[in-house]
């Protein structure tokens, strides 16, 4: 995007990557069918980032979901109600925008792994190639080296720490968008791991979860991560709990009056069944989380039925993990994302010290840093040239 916007001002561009190909973890969002966000008022839309909505709004404000919609209409790509229609994939969308750089004259350089800066004025830039190492002279850099997450597709964080080497303020990468481990008992691991936890909610919100081997994820885990990983943080290495709804579709008196209906002959565990639709995994859960004793009386059942306290201990492993927060901090960039320390080098994308949802929040924000950033370079060697 960075490079888009650079050779549409005319700008002389060069791209360099540092995988054998460009945008592999780009197909990989698209790989079975990319989500780009629905059209959403632009508040709620801003309020996806969270803590960083302060800075994140403003390059939404220069390129957003519509934006976004526009932007694939330019490539020929159709679309409708999604920005991409749901079974959209990732490679056609990269072949066409590959091709319309190309013919922009960007010229693309893969197997280039940026190292750094060879000067004091970071304006000549240090490359590991095949033919090995270089040195190149730029008037600007975009830096745009990805997050940490799935670093086999190109981006494993380690640009970042040039910078850091710099004095730039970047925070360490940690898991986004990821599951968290919990310590099941081997029986419960062993029935219901691979399950999914359907109709639940977890802090108000409804949604459903998966059962893993290691602990639990699944979309609503996912949502909610940014929140959990904070928690567990300031817990000292004793977790949180999750506090589950395993019957949001009946209010807690409801739910009290089934438990406590008389079960005559019946066990509790067909009692639930028949009477809260609790069986399997939610049953299975129920009995993992709660002691015998609070399973045995009613009250207590009842209420943790409607609040189920699952304790999780930490997040997955960030190379498994859809994205990663950590990065370059803001406070370091100026509004055109100009590193303040480094006049010339500018920062986009995942690299940056934020985080989303996945439903398109991701790359929208990638690209509206993208273009931000490039016209910021762009508007800085104007300014260079005439001064
Ligand atoms: C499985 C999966 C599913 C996803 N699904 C979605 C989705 O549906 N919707 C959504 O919005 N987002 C999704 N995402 C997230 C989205 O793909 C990323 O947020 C986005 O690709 C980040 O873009 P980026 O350009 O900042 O970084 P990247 O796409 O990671 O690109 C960084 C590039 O920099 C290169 N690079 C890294 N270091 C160097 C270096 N030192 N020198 C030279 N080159 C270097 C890498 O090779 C890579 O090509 C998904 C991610 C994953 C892993």
């Amino acid at each position: 995007m960075a490079a888009e916007a650079l050779a549409a001002g005319g700008a002389s561009v060069d791209v360099f990557g540092a995988m054998p190909s460009v945008g592999r973890k780009f197909l990989m969002a698209g790989k079975g069918g990319m989500n780009l966000p629905h059209s959403e008022p632009a508040d709620a839309f801003r309020g996806r980032y969270g803590a960083r909505r302060a800075q994140i709004a403003p390059l939404l404000d220069r390129f957003d979901a519509d934006a976004v919609r526009a932007w694939v209409h330019g490539l020929g790509v159709d679309s409708s109600g999604r920005v991409f229609p749901t079974d959209m994939k990732a490679a056609p969308l990269l072949r066409a925008w590959l091709h319309r750089l190309r013919a922009s004259g960007v010229r693309l350089h893969m197997r280039h792994r940026w190292l750094g800066f060879a000067d004091e004025d970071a304006s000549v830039s240090r490359f590991v190639t095949p033919d090995g190492e270089k040195s190149l002279r730029h008037d600007a850099l975009v830096l745009a080296t990805g997050g940490a997450s799935w670093p086999q597709l190109g981006s494993d964080g380690r640009a970042v720490a040039h910078l850091a080497s710099r004095g730039v303020d970047v925070a360490p990468f940690v898991p986004s968008n990821c599951g968290f481990e919990a310590d099941w008992t081997p029986l419960f691991r062993e029935r219901f791991a691979g399950e999914p936890l359907k109709s639940v909610a977890i802090e108000g919100r409804a949604g459903e979860c998966l059962i893993t081997e290691h602990g639990i994820e699944g979309s609503l885990i996912y949502a909610l991560s940014a929140g959990i990983r904070e928690r567990i943080a300031a817990s000292g290495g004793a977790g949180m709990e999750i506090v589950v709804d395993l019957a949001p579709q009946f209010s807690a008196e409801r739910v009290r009056e089934e438990v406590l209906h008389p079960c005559g002959a019946r066990s509790m565990s067909s009692h639930l069944q028949s009477r809260l639709h609790i069986a399997g995994v939610k049953a299975g859960l129920l009995r993992e989380c709660l002691s015998k004793e609070a399973f045995a009386d009613p009250e207590t059942l009842a209420a943790r039925i409607k609040s189920l306290p699952v304790r999780v201990m930490r997040a997955r492993p960030i190379a498994e993990v859809i994205s990663s927060a950590g990065g370059v901090a803001f406070e370091s960039l100026d509004v055109r994302l100009m590193l303040n320390g480094l006049p010339g080098v500018f920062c986009a994308g995942e690299m940056l010290d934020w985080e989303a949802p996945t439903g398109g929040y991701l790359l929208t924000a990638c690209f509206a840093s993208g273009i931000v950033a490039g016209e910021g370079a762009l508007a800085w060697l104007r300014e260079r040239d005439a001064a």
